[in-house]
């Protein structure tokens, strides 16, 4: 399952220091894994913009939904593999989301460090 996502919002915030900056830099299509819709996998795919901060330079925009960094997953799923893995093996986290173990153990790591 694919969703596309369509802008409303106006505005970008800056992904390091969180200032609003009115206009985008430059955008490219993003796809992250995001939960399970009854047995399908779910992708959503979106244009991620880059802003030229005042402050920072070009840097990534900030989603309440996804991380600047890290695994190319939406941070509900991150948080459902991550509380997964407290009771589960990650060979076994990865064969229930279809996800290569090197990516459950990126995710769990990354969350583990706060993120
Ligand atoms: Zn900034």
């Amino acid at each position: 399952m694919r969703l596309h996502l369509e802008r409303t919002r106006e505005g970008y915030i800056c992904g390091k220091c969180g200032r609003f900056v009115p206009s985008g830099y430059d955008h490219s299509p993003q796809e992250l894994r995001h939960l399970m819709l009854w047995q399908h996998q779910t992708f959503i795919r979106f244009d991620r913009y880059r802003v030229d901060c005042s402050d920072c330079g070009i840097q990534t925009e900030a989603l309440e939904f996804a991380d600047v960094r890290g695994p190319r997953v939406t941070r509900a799923r991150g948080s459902l593999v991550h509380e997964i893995c407290k009771v589960a093996a990650v060979k076994a986290v990865a064969t229930l989301f279809g996800m290569h173990r090197h990516t459950v153990k990126a995710i769990d790591k990354a969350k583990l460090a706060g993120s």
